[in-house]
């Protein structure tokens, strides 16, 4: 049995928006019965652009992040909806447009805030991967068709052949601990989910190139490794929050730096060896 999936790839993501106004330009005033009803012009965001903004003046990381419905398998908003969300048999989690009217409360079971509600038809309403295009045998969504860069890929995959892909392409689940087993899947997730230590080399008046940067945990694991770049500048990435010793390495010169408290990306500045 064939699964559609989406794969988002955050690297490759800038923040055009595009995959935004395709979303709303297939939706808005445009009854597609009885996968979905009209999206409203303005507030909903079917298919949302996340922004963080990783790193201090000078070594900033902006990062966009697309989410929308996650078809989780293991949803939420089906449990509660007592009949007014269904999934097929292709993985694909839809409202029942007739069932859910009435039902704001739909709107707060979704863990990743993708249900939006409709005040004037009464109707909770989400991201259907455009199951009507799928019907009518597309094999792209709005979105993932009119992304010019390929962050965005949408394909149907045998689910026995899922696992193998996940591990081939180092796929992630965003907030997999909520436990749902989304659909959506991402790569490079550690741009918008993890931090990273930086700063500028200097050796001998010089930048310093490829200097080498490790960076050990509070039990002496090393948690990240990286150079310095043809401008001195070095990113140690995918840190979770906590207290770190970073070791830096260029010639036969050494510089320690202990204690280095990251609870957001963090920049040391100019440093000189
Ligand atoms: S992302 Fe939210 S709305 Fe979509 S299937 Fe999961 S729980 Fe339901
Ligand atoms: S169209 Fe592609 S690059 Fe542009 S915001 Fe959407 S996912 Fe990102």
């Amino acid at each position: 049995m064939k699964r559609y999936i989406m794969i988002i790839d955050v690297s490759k993501c800038h923040g055009c928006h595009n995959c935004f106004l395709a979303c709303k330009d297939e939706h808005v005033g445009n009854t597609w019965a009885p996968v979905s009803m009209p999206q409203p012009r303005h507030e909903h965001r079917w298919r949302n652009i996340l922004l963080n903004e990783r790193g201090q003046y000078p070594l900033v990381d902006p990062v966009c992040m697309p989410v929308n419905c996650m078809m989780c398998e293991n949803a939420p908003c089906i449990k509660a909806g007592n009949g007014a969300v269904y999934r097929r048999d292709d993985g694909l989690v839809l409202i029942d447009n007739e069932k859910a009217v009435g039902r704001k409360d739909l709107v707060g079971t979704c863990p990743y805030h993708a249900i939006w509600w409709n005040a004037e038809l009464d109707l909770p309403q989400k991201c259907t991967f455009c199951a009507h295009l799928l019907d009518a045998g597309w094999t792209e969504t709005r979105c993932s068709q009119i992304c010019p860069t390929g962050a965005t890929k949408f394909m149907a995959v045998e689910e026995n052949e899922l696992p193998s892909l996940i591990e081939k392409e180092g796929l992630e689940r965003y907030k997999d601990e909520f436990g749902t087993k989304p659909m959506v899947f991402y790569k490079n997730l550690y741009r918008f989910t993890k931090c990273f230590i930086s700063g500028s080399l200097i050796m001998d008046g010089e930048c310093c190139e490829g200097a080498e940067i490790t960076v050990f945990d509070k039990d002496g694991q090393i948690a990240s490794r990286t150079s310095s770049n043809q401008y001195g500048d070095f990113y140690a990435d995918e840190l979770e929050n906590g207290v770190f010793d970073v070791k830096i390495a260029a010639n036969d010169k050494t510089l320690n730096i202990e204690n280095v408290n990251v609870v957001s990306s963090v920049y040391m500045g100019e440093l000189t060896l």
